[in-house]
């Protein structure tokens, strides 16, 4: 029958907002109907919706102790891989022109996303090998320009591993448990280094005395 498609469809939508309310979803348990969601619209600004935690907008770049501590050591695999090309970035080198480094890592001087260019693909999250750039929950970046304001550079993207635990806290345990095998390696290593420095810079008559080298061979005995 023509129009009843509209008709049904003005059915559900009364039904989901009698459902909305305590007496109204009692009143449709009573007629025998299924009581719904009830509306499922809010009060934006005032009221937010509780997003899935996978929900994800623009990335942002993740640091572990401090911003400096940034993990991102400008690879530029990310840059590479993005499919619109929106992200720029370009390592912070000395005046020779070799990487500077900090905590044992090159890291980025300019690291830019235009979010206005962005498409929340995600590749950027999937391509970076050391987890240093995760998806954002933030969807409340609306500005007036489409310029510089949309051009999110490296301190706006930086956030710390604290904040996505908060955001997705799934993905965050994930991460840490992948990253934690790495640290202890990283943190042996770096011990190893300290010892075999300090070993170098004790005074000479600290050193136990060299082998005579006379002494080195006469294990294998005399060879003439
Ligand atoms: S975010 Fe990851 S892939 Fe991109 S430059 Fe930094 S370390 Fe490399
Ligand atoms: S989410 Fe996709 S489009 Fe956005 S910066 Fe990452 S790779 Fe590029």
């Amino acid at each position: 029958m023509t129009g009843f498609g509209v008709l049904r469809g003005m059915g559900i939508t009364l039904r989901q907002f009698i459902g909305t309310y305590r007496f109204g979803k009692w009143f449709l348990k009573l007629i025998g109907l299924d009581e719904g969601s009830g509306i499922t619209t809010v009060a934006y600004p005032e009221v937010k919706q509780k997003h899935a935690e996978n929900f994800r907008y623009f990335p942002f770049l993740v640091y572990d102790e401090s911003p400096e501590d940034m993990r991102c050591v400008a690879c530029k695999i990310c840059e590479q891989e993005c499919p619109p090309q929106c992200i720029h970035i370009t390592m912070e080198k000395d005046e020779k022109g070799a990487p500077t480094k900090k905590f044992g890592r090159t890291y980025p001087a300019q690291f830019d996303i235009d979010v206005s260019i962005c498409m929340s693909c995600r590749i950027c999250v999937d391509v970076c090998p050391f987890d240093a750039i995760e998806m954002d929950n933030d969807y409340e970046v609306a500005d007036y320009g489409r310029g510089p304001e949309m051009n999110f550079n490296r301190d706006k993207l930086l956030k710390s591993a604290e904040y996505f635990g908060k955001i997705k806290p799934t993905e965050h345990a994930e991460v840490e448990a992948r990253l934690e095998p790495k640290r202890a390696k990283a943190k042996a290593a770096a011990a190893a280094a300290a010892a075999k420095a300090a070993e170098a810079a004790k005074p000479a008559e600290d050193k136990p005395a060299d082998e005579d080298p006379s002494d080195a061979g006469s294990d294998k005995g005399d060879a003439s």
